[in-house]
């Protein structure tokens, strides 16, 4: 076997699907600046607008409700960061179980930031939300509620319904992360309560280094970037064409892909087979509502960096759960969240399948799963 021949890692960053490459090269062929008012200008223009349409199809959006930004990353930060100043709000309300990229522009807003808890199935304790509001409401507070809709460690899908409810009515606002749950579940932006949402490129089989900001109309004034004019005034900077398209044609052909790929079948196949090997697994967030495509979990005693390790050797990429920077193997902020002790954190995986994934892909990590926990228990003397 190759190394890295079964990749496990799609909520990392999904491969590339055939359409938004051939999309995306074919863009990089256009010359010219898509603010130019010629010929070539106007052609890339057609090429990001074509993309806004699809990207917005796949979101429930309005076309204009589509600000294209480099990353989910910048579109979360811009979200928060300009959404505060924007806005006006006197503090940001966040769960422990935000992504980095949440969590890192709540405290850039240099305002107080209240995080809400998870609970142990990993849902995020929507009445700590309920009476950060009341409080809130009492001294005339106005909050930023930035909150994600599944979880990309976990794969939780979080009761942002009731987020909704409760923020929705109220002189709040409220940012949904939503980059693990685009083209999986419906977003249907422009008919639900979120002011702005932010989803990403690469997690639907796009390039990487391309994402959306999803905005109301009465969060056009919210800005990170003012440059140029790009965007309708929202995000400045000349457009990637070539990114976008290629975001665009992901967007068009994911969900269907996804859905073909019949992922929530192949991981309970996966977890039915570590189970069989492994009858002390534990998986997290096993208990709610998950996504279907991926599955967190720990063999107790056997370290995440070892069985990673094990498992590259082998040609197997999975992950020790948030793998945004390269390399890093350390605690889970979530897991801790969910009250995981620290040891058994220490032992959580994630492998995460998309729509590239098939049943031969299972088969052949949970043979790898299978020698990885053999060579672990012959270590540790432990009987099969
Ligand atoms: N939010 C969540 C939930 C994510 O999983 C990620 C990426 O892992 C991001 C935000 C950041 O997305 P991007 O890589 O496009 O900046």
């Amino acid at each position: 076997m190759t190394r890295q021949a079964i990749y496990l890692d799609h909520n990392a960053s999904a491969p590339l699907l055939p359409e938004a490459r051939a999309a995306h090269i074919g863009a990089l062929d256009l010359v010219g600046n898509p603010s130019s008012v010629h010929a070539q200008g106007r052609a890339l223009r057609a090429v990001i607008d074509k993309a806004r349409a699809q990207v917005a199809r796949l979101a429930g959006a309005e076309r204009d409700q589509v600000v294209f930004t480099g990353s989910a990353t910048e579109a979360i930060t811009q979200a928060i960061v300009g959404g505060a100043k924007a806005f006006g709000v006197d503090a940001i309300v966040v769960s422990e179980g935000e992504h980095a990229a949440v969590l890192k522009a709540a405290e850039a807003t240099g305002l107080p930031v209240k995080k809400v808890g998870l609970d142990d199935d990993g849902l995020i304790k929507v009445e700590e939300i309920a009476s950060a509001l009341a409080a809130a409401d009492l001294v005339g507070m106005r909050l930023l509620v930035a909150v994600h809709l599944v979880n990309n460690e976990t794969g939780v899908i979080q009761p942002v319904d009731r987020i909704e409810v409760l923020v929705g009515p109220s002189p709040h606002y409220l940012f949904v992360d939503a980059v693990q749950g685009f083209g999986k579940v419906g977003l249907e932006f422009a008919s639900r309560a979120p002011d702005m949402m932010a989803v990403s490129g690469h997690k639907i089989g796009g390039p990487a280094g391309i994402g959306a900001l999803l905005m109301k109309g009465h969060a056009d004034q919210v800005r990170l970037i003012p440059g140029g004019g790009q965007e309708s005034g929202r995000r400045g900077g000349t457009e990637s064409a070539a990114a976008i398209a290629g975001f665009g044609a992901a967007a068009e052909v994911f969900a269907e892909r996804f859905y073909h790929a019949n992922v929530s079948e192949l991981v309970r196949t996966a977890e039915d087979g570590m189970r069989l090997i492994a009858p002390d697994l534990v998986i997290f967030g096993e208990k709610t509502d998950r996504i279907g495509n991926v599955t967190n979990f720990a063999v107790p005693g056997l370290k995440n960096a070892v069985a990673m390790m094990g498992l590259d050797l082998l040609g197997l990429a999975v992950s020790s759960g948030s793998a945004c920077s390269s390399g890093k193997v350390g605690p889970s902020h979530v897991l801790a969240a969910m009250g995981v002790p620290a040891e058994l954190g220490e032992c959580a995986m994630r492998a995460s399948f998309g729509w590239s994934s098939s049943l031969e892909d299972v088969e052949a990590y949970l043979k790898g799963f299978g020698e990885v926990v053999g060579r672990h228990r012959a270590r540790h003397g432990v009987a099969a």
